[in-house]
């Protein structure tokens, strides 16, 4: 069962607990928004599910609501930016908006972002880059506390579900936006299916033996999640388990002094520096129009483009509303509660 709520009341409720909960208003605003977008783009693993997450997170002095991002160190076209610990949110944006300066000015530039907590949907970022005409390309080790998916073979967790994401800018234009978990599925889709208390999907897991299984409950059992694409997608995985984390100065799983968190690489390229742009953009066009028009394979009405899905979600989600899990939407109720803030609507 499902509460349906429209995005304006939600983002509200999430800002007033993240502020009843020691955020400043602007980072409660920023929080609640990055998380009630994405339930719009119809990623619902990465929205307002997390609000309870985020608060228990504070409460355990995992998150610190109040901190800032700072720039630890520049060189040339790169940097890296130090979370402290703050909402990964606000870092994240922190290190695109720097990223897309620096690549704008030098061609090419990389910011990473360590002690950073969870960023949450990383295409808002490579997505922010490419909306200043740039290239953006993220990456990110989601071990956070620890790994979820086993290396192809394996029954063992040693990656987090690492994300990576392209965006290419297109003028005029949506963003051609890819973004994805290099496990199967993210592990919020199968924390979100055991909230429904529906199957997992099917491929996606193993249990703590080895065997495939579609329950989601046995995610507290020792299941571990597949990494996407067999081999390749677990070659992937640990190229995203090892990039960001050294380069955002984190420590990978394997290392005894591991540590927690969301670590993260930003890239941003210029068409304009490789003295091609307008040609870029026309044969992205090109590009995007040909693979809409491909014919469609048999049990497929249309072929879509990386973004089109989301897209359409939040169009759809933007009239009708988002629906909640009842879980979830307890959740929530249960925080306002405790918190003494304000239902809206009710
Ligand atoms: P997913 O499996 O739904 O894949 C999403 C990508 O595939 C999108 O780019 C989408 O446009 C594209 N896509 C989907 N269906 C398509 C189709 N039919 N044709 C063409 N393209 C299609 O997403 P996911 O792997 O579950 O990841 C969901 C979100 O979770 C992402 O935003 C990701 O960044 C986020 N995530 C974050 C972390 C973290 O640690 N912060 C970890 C894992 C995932």
């Amino acid at each position: 069962m499902t509460h349906t709520i429209h995005a304006e009341p939600l983002t509200k409720l999430c800002r007033d607990i993240f502020a009843a909960a020691g955020a400043p208003a602007d980072i409660a605003a920023l929080v609640a928004e990055s998380l009630v977008n994405t339930n719009l783009f119809g990623h619902d693993s990465h929205g307002a599910l997390r609000v309870m997450q985020y608060i228990t997170m504070i409460r355990a002095g995992m998150i610190q609501p109040e901190q800032r991002p700072q720039i630890r160190k520049r060189f040339g076209a790169t940097a890296m930016v130090r979370g402290g610990n703050g909402f990964g949110q606000v870092g994240a944006r922190f290190a695109a908006g720097l990223v897309r300066r620096l690549g704008a000015d030098y061609g090419i530039a990389a910011v990473s972002l360590g002690q950073t907590t969870h960023i949450g949907r990383l295409g808002e970022y490579t997505a922010h880059i490419a909306a200043a005409g740039l290239v953006g390309i993220g990456f990110t080790s989601g071990s956070m506390y620890s790994g979820w998916v086993t290396p192809y073979g394996g029954r063992e967790r040693l990656f987090g579900t690492n994300p990576m994401s392209f965006a290419v800018p297109c003028p005029g234009d949506e963003t051609l936006l890819l973004d994805f978990a290099t496990a199967g599925v993210a592990h919020g889709k199968i924390v979100l299916a055991r909230a429904k208390g529906i199957p997992a999907p099917s491929g996606m897991m193993l249990d703590k033996h080895g065997k495939p299984t579609t329950d989601a409950q046995l995610l507290d059992e020792g299941a571990v999640l597949l990494p996407m694409g067999l081999h390749k997608g677990s070659g992937l995985a640990m190229m995203m388990e090892l990039i960001p984390t050294l380069l955002a100065g984190h420590r990978p799983i394997s290392a005894p002094d591991f540590s927690f968190g969301n670590p993260t690489l930003l890239l941003a390229i210029s068409p304009a520096a490789f003295d091609n742009d307008r040609d870029f953009a026309e044969q992205v066009a090109a590009l995007k129009a040909r693979v809409k028009a491909a014919q469609p394979a048999a049990g497929f009405d249309e072929v879509l483009l990386p973004g089109e899905p989301e897209a359409r979600a939040y169009a759809k989600r933007s009239q009708t509303g988002i629906p909640l899990p009842d879980a979830v939407w307890a959740d929530l109720r249960e925080l306002a509660a405790e918190l003494g803030v304000a239902i809206p609507g009710l």
